[in-house]
């Protein structure tokens, strides 16, 4: 019998990143872990049950920069991307 090649999928990691980061920029939102603490700063506050950790992003020339680890590896990250949806930068 012919075995049945699967075909290869191609789902590139970047898309798959940027929906769970959604998906969790979502979550924030949802539990307002958004703190605004001035026109340039905000805190996230940890999901309950899901992290423990507290994260400062800061605005700086128009790029958000977030200090998780994240958006250090990625240069993006859930955090960034719940402020954007927040501020109506992105549009879902
Ligand atoms: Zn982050």
């Amino acid at each position: 019998m012919e075995s049945h090649k699967e075909v290869q999928h191609y789902d590139p990691i970047e898309k798959k990143l940027l929906h769970s980061q959604i998906h969790k920029a979502q979550k924030f939102i949802d539990n307002n872990c958004l703190e605004k603490l001035g026109d340039r700063v905000y805190i996230c506050k940890p999901l309950p049950g899901y992290n423990k950790t507290k994260y400062t992003i800061e605005k700086k020339d128009e790029i958000w920069i977030c200090n998780c680890q994240g958006f250090k590896a990625h240069c993006n990250c859930s955090h960034v991307q719940a402020i954007l949806i927040k501020e109506g930068g992105l549009h879902q």
